[in-house]
């Protein structure tokens, strides 16, 4: 992932987790930049009430992290199998699932209940007929390169002080009127930076990821951030975006789905460990309760789904349910508007004798020869029903 870590989520799980958890940096500065060809229009977000425990969000490199969160998993009891592929489930002669089959020599594994963790493409969801093939207008593709940089020189360049971070979200020129976003994240001694896109948009562009993150690393907004900096790692990965409406079988005799293999990300708001953190923890109340009943049936494990349903993730999935539907085909969006923005503020803070009100007026047509009236009404108001 990017990636950053959600404290919420992550200290109802791991009380304290930030007294021991591997963490690069707590985030105490959120940037969102609106790119054109060479200038930016950047809102951004700076609170010392994100410098305190339990912090907002941290970044996180997941290497380190994720053996230091199965370590926490063992230490309450979790059998952990490492290197191990799962290839499909067990059904008993009704039909009911009962444990996994692994790669593993006698690698059968047997269970009162499956839990489907296995992120975006969950082979397990799909063998068990609850998950057909995502399509590629619900799947983003991302990269990301970790590219490495003295401690000082990138708490100089983000004006951060020790320990703290930032996270950067672009949209604009960067990603070509393709449905996606930049990022740009601090670590320690590295920066996350990565651009993802609709996996269908990808295909239609006829664009590289390899060419694109090259791109976006020489716009001449990105470019000063990273001279003297060295790509250490590259990665690719899927992200699963179409949210509500894409959402596979969740939950039936014997198995439950959690996190990405659920389609629990919130692209918008770039959520994604959160939920799926917040879902395996609903998962493991309701497996709880059932097995207090003695009852793994779909009826007894649909309490997932009602807590679920009664948690931020179902409902900012809800609210968000037709943005990606919205910004596909309203992707002036992401191309016109951040062009327009950019020309209006350099209009306006450019001082060149011509009085104030001349320069509204400048932009104010200049803007409707780009978009009508009619279109900027229509663009506000569709916005609010998607996002609003
Ligand atoms: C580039 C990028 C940036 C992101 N940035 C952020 C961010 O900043 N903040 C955020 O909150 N979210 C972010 N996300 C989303 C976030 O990474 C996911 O939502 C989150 O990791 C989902 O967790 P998960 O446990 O459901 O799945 P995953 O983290 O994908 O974990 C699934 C695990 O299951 C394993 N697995 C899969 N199939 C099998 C199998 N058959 N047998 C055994 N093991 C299997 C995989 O190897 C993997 O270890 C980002 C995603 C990407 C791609």
């Amino acid at each position: 992932m990017g990636g950053q870590i959600y404290s919420r989520a992550l200290n109802e799980l791991v009380p304290e987790f930030w007294k021991e958890a591997p963490l690069e940096r707590y985030v105490t500065e959120k940037r969102f930049w609106f790119l054109s060809k060479d200038s930016k229009v950047s809102v951004s977000h700076k609170t010392p009430k994100f410098a305190q425990p339990p912090y907002n969000s941290c970044t996180v490199l997941r290497a380190k992290f994720d053996k230091w969160f199965v370590g926490k998993a063992i230490e309450k009891g979790a059998f952990y199998i490492p290197e191990t592929l799962v290839e499909e489930v067990i059904r008993n002669a009704q039909g009911i699932i009962i444990g996994v089959k692994t790669g593993r020599t006698d690698g059968e594994l047997y269970a009162p209940v499956v839990v489907a963790a296995d992120g975006v493409n969950s082979l397990l969801s799909k063998a068990a007929g609850f998950h057909t093939e995502i399509s590629p207008e619900n799947v983003a593709l991302a990269v990301k390169e970790i590219i490495s940089m003295p401690k000082n020189r990138i708490q100089d360049l983000f004006d951060l002080e020790e320990d703290q971070g930032l996270t950067i979200e672009i949209a604009g020129e960067i990603t070509k009127g393709m449905v996606g976003v930049g990022f740009i994240y601090t670590n320690k001694t590295t920066l996350s930076v990565g651009v993802g896109c609709i996996l269908s948009d990808w295909v239609n562009y006829k664009i590289s990821p390899y060419d694109l993150i090259e791109e976006m690393k020489n716009h001449p907004v990105v470019k000063p951030l990273l001279a003297g900096g060295q790509t250490r790692e590259y990665l690719a990965h899927l992200i699963p975006e179409g949210g509500y409406n894409a959402m596979p079988i969740l939950c039936s005799d014997g198995f439950l789905v959690v996190g990405d293999a659920g389609m629990m990300v919130n692209g918008l708001h770039q959520e994604g460990s959160n939920l799926a953190m917040t879902s395996g923890k609903l998962a493991a109340e309701t497996i709880l309760e059932a097995h207090r009943k003695w009852d793994f049936s779909a009826r007894g494990l649909s309490l997932y789904k009602k807590k679920l349903t009664e948690s931020y993730v179902m409902k900012d999935l809800k609210k968000y349910r037709n943005s990606y539907t919205y910004l596909e085909s309203n992707r002036q969006l992401l191309t016109l508007y951040p062009e327009i923005i950019n020309e209006a503020a350099t209009e306006f803070l450019t001082v060149d004798g011509v009085p104030k009100r001349e320069k509204q007026r400048k932009i104010f047509w200049s803007t409707l020869k780009k978009r009508s009236l009619w279109g900027l009404a229509k663009d506000a108001f569709s916005a609010w029903r998607a996002f609003g």
